[in-house]
């Protein structure tokens, strides 16, 4: 079934400070609220935002609308209190499918580009981020665009994610960023159940990666995920003895022995400025 889709007015404040597993950034941006990929691990489920909402995690998205007058107001503002640097998608997905008509995050990337903070991360899983590459090619080396990949199996990525992009087009997207130039890196994040070929083939389609995995990644040292039920969805997978933090620590060193020194990071590491 198809997400339900709201507009929501123009929020008063688009930028929110950043602390805990984000510090080293100084705010947090999000176009959207809720997320139609709805990954069943996805952490915001557990945050307010997804358990005082009825309908399911997954089946709806709110559109934020763009002001630009009061987004460049307070982009102004906020760049004279200091450095501004940005995790864009901390509680969604800037290119879930309503970007596709809505395109709340190209906006607000275009007003961005006119002053361009000291750093931005854009988080995100879909193919979609290479329609903006243009775009994105004003930040220059101030922006890194990190797309998920936390499998190589399809079967995994349907158990887990089912409403998420395709493997396939993932990869196609990596191959696309890194021929128009663009810094990017892959997030194994969190590691899930994988073919032995992963490892060769991240290491072949990204110079930087980063591996997280349930236990360490989700904010609460797995006490998140144990709620969501991950434990439970392992077993039905047929793979209960991979819910440990040891095969995100094997796959790290894997990867690690593959790629150059200083290419492959763990959790928070990864995930800084
Ligand atoms: S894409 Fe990210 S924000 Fe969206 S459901 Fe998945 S983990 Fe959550």
């Amino acid at each position: 079934m198809a997400p339900r889709i709201q507009i929501r007015k123009a929020p008063q404040r688009w930028l929110t400070p950043a602390g805990g597993y984000l510090s080293g950034y100084s705010h947090t941006l999000n176009p959207y609220v809720g997320c139609a990929f709805g990954c069943s691990y996805c952490y915001v489920r557990e945050m307010p935002v997804g358990r005082f909402r009825e309908e399911a995690w997954g089946s709806w998205a709110d559109v934020k609308t763009v002001d630009e007058k009061r987004f460049r107001a307070e982009w102004k503002r906020e760049k004279t209190k200091g450095p501004l640097l940005l995790f864009f998608g901390s509680a969604t997905d800037p290119y879930q499918p309503a970007e596709i008509r809505h395109e709340v995050t190209r906006s607000l990337l275009r007003l961005m580009a006119e002053d361009p903070p000291e750093f931005v991360l854009l988080q995100t899983r879909s193919p979609l981020v290479v329609r903006d590459t243009e775009l994105i090619r004003l930040f220059g080396d101030r922006i890194r665009v990190s797309l998920t990949i936390e499998t190589d199996s399809e079967d995994a990525r349907k158990h887990f994610t089912p409403a998420a992009p395709p493997l396939q087009a993932r990869w196609h997207a990596a191959e696309q960023l890194s021929a128009a130039g663009i810094p990017y890196q892959l997030a194994v994040s969190p590691l899930l159940p994988h073919t032995p070929a992963f490892a060769e083939r991240l290491a072949a389609a990204a110079g930087r990666i980063v591996v997280d995995d349930f236990f360490r990644g989700d904010g609460s040292m797995g006490k998140r995920t144990e709620r969501l039920g991950l434990r439970a969805s392992y077993s039905a997978f047929g793979e209960p003895e991979l819910y440990a933090p040891e095969t995100a620590d094997r796959f790290y060193s894997r990867l690690a022995a593959l790629m150059p020194a200083g290419a492959v990071f763990f959790g928070q590491e990864g995930f800084r400025p």
